[in-house]
């Protein structure tokens, strides 16, 4: 027997299902992986893999919505965010964090925790007892069907693309050298130089090189802009990248004294330090082709690649049309979603409407009222993008951003714009968090 059944254990999955016990409810915890299936993307059998990039982006909650959310999740008691603190490894200002330790650390405290039950089974069909969803970005086809069904339309869909990582001992680092941007945060990433000949020479090979063909179905599907890949990138212009993923402002080579003319840069990807990935180096290249094109970069001319880039396929559901503001189906209210299939977009994105869909969820159960978080706070503007803001017509996922949250009064420079956003928000987030269910229901 349960309170509360979470389909998916993924970002938002795990963050869901400790929330809601921790607030003392019983939770069926039915995760498809390590139950006989699993997804084109995700590799072990852990609840909460990351399958691409290592990083929770920017932890600056001063000057950035997403280290703002951050912030925001840490205060109410965030699982993730607990463990991602807890496996941090170097990169500057941002949080990025040893994924398999991380996840490990998830798997562990919801597996111990009293109140859950993890299922290692795939479901198929929309439950009548109340429910979370939060079957990612690639839900079972038999699931996605389902709720198209429920829906009367078919989920979204759009492309994501994942970036290679490399063995640090195979870098030449005789030519590569280590350096944050403009000096900042220390020298946490990897930096390999490219002048005008490389740089041009390795756009046309993007250009020229072989791609995975898509499906027929999948032609008209659109690249999310936050993950093009590269070679989409370099079709765009010769230009494109140098000014892109490929910038090297701000980066003073050592042997040279210079910017170089264009840069590839890898951060680091676990704790161990032995594997980097190229950052923003998405792809849908064939793989051999990847390994050919990428080992003409200065410094990786002898690259060994723990895993080479990818493409894959990402449904979302038409949030704004479908769910009410507390994330539930307005034609099956027992049911919410949480996580990208919402149409929020990253990982901390995702975790966070775990986070909120269980709360309200746990409100519920109880005869308790949570107002919505403000839309001034990070939470309460991805929340308000989903659940409302967004027109339903032109409705794209979306990463937590300030254009999201009413603009602050007054003019002010660029810098201390953002710190006005923040400042707010801590303000308006602590008030909320005193009394969260004082205020109308939302
Ligand atoms: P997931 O973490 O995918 O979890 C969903 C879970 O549900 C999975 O464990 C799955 O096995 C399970 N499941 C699915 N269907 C069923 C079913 N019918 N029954 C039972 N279980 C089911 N975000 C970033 O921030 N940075 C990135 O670099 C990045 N790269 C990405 C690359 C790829 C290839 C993909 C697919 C996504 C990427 N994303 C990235 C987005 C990232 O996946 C999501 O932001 C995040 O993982 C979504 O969290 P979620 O909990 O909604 O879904």
């Amino acid at each position: 027997t349960f309170d509360v059944h979470v389909i998916g254990g993924g970002l938002a999955g795990s963050e869901a299902a400790w929330q809601l016990a921790e607030a003392g409810l019983r939770v069926r915890l039915s995760e498809m992986r390590g139950g006989g299936d699993s997804t084109p993307a995700h590799e072990s059998d852990r609840l909460a893999e990351m399958v691409c990039s290592n990083s929770f982006r920017s932890d600056d909650a001063e000057h950035n919505a997403v280290g703002l959310l951050h912030q925001e999740m840490r205060d109410l008691g965030s699982l993730i965010m607990r463990s991602a603190d807890a496996h941090r490894v170097p990169a500057g200002s941002a949080l990025a964090v040893d994924r398999d330790a991380f996840a490990a650390e998830v798997t562990s405290a919801v597996e111990q925790h009293p109140k859950v039950e993890i299922v290692r089974e795939r479901v198929d069909a929309l439950p009548d007892h109340p429910t979370i969803i939060a079957t990612g970005p690639l839900t079972g086809s038999r699931l996605a069907e389902a709720i198209a069904a429920e829906t009367g339309e078919g989920a979204l869909a759009f492309f994501d693309a994942i970036a290679p990582i490399v063995h640090r001992d195979s870098i030449d680092m005789d030519i590569a050298w280590m350096a944050a941007r403009w000096d900042k945060g220390g020298k946490d990433y990897v930096n390999c130089p490219m002048d005008r000949e490389q740089y041009q020479a390795f756009v046309q090979a993007l250009v020229d090189g072989e791609k995975t063909e898509f499906k027929d179905w999948e032609k008209d599907t659109p690249y999310f802009e936050g993950c093009m890949p590269i070679e989409v990138m370099a079709e765009r212009g010769p230009e494109t990248l140098r000014f892109g993923p490929m910038k090297g402002v701000g980066l003073d080579n050592p042997k040279t004294g210079r910017w170089p003319y264009a840069c590839v840069q890898l951060r680091q990807d676990n704790a161990l330090g032995t594997l980097w990935n190229m950052v923003g180096f998405q792809t849908k290249l064939k793989h051999g082709e990847q390994v050919r094109i990428f080992r003409t970069i200065p410094g990786l001319e002898n690259a060994e690649f723990a895993r080479l880039g990818g493409i894959h396929r990402n449904s979302f559901i038409n949030s704004p049309r479908l769910l009410d503001a507390q994330l539930r189906l307005r034609s099956k209210p027992n049911i919410r979603f949480a996580g990208q299939i919402t149409g929020c977009e990253g990982y901390v994105e995702s975790a966070a409407v775990g986070l909120i869909a269980a709360r309200y969820a746990a409100a519920e159960l109880r005869g308790d009222r949570l107002a919505a978080p403000p839309p001034e706070t990070a939470l309460g503007a991805l929340l308000g993008h989903i659940t409302g803001g967004a027109d339903a017509e032109t409705f794209q996922p979306m990463n937590v951003n300030f254009g999201l949250m009413p603009p602050p009064e007054g003019r002010s420079k660029k810098a201390d714009r953002k710190k006005a956003y923040t400042v707010r928000a801590r303000s308006a987030f602590a008030d909320w968090l005193a009394d969260p269910t004082a205020k109308e229901l939302a």
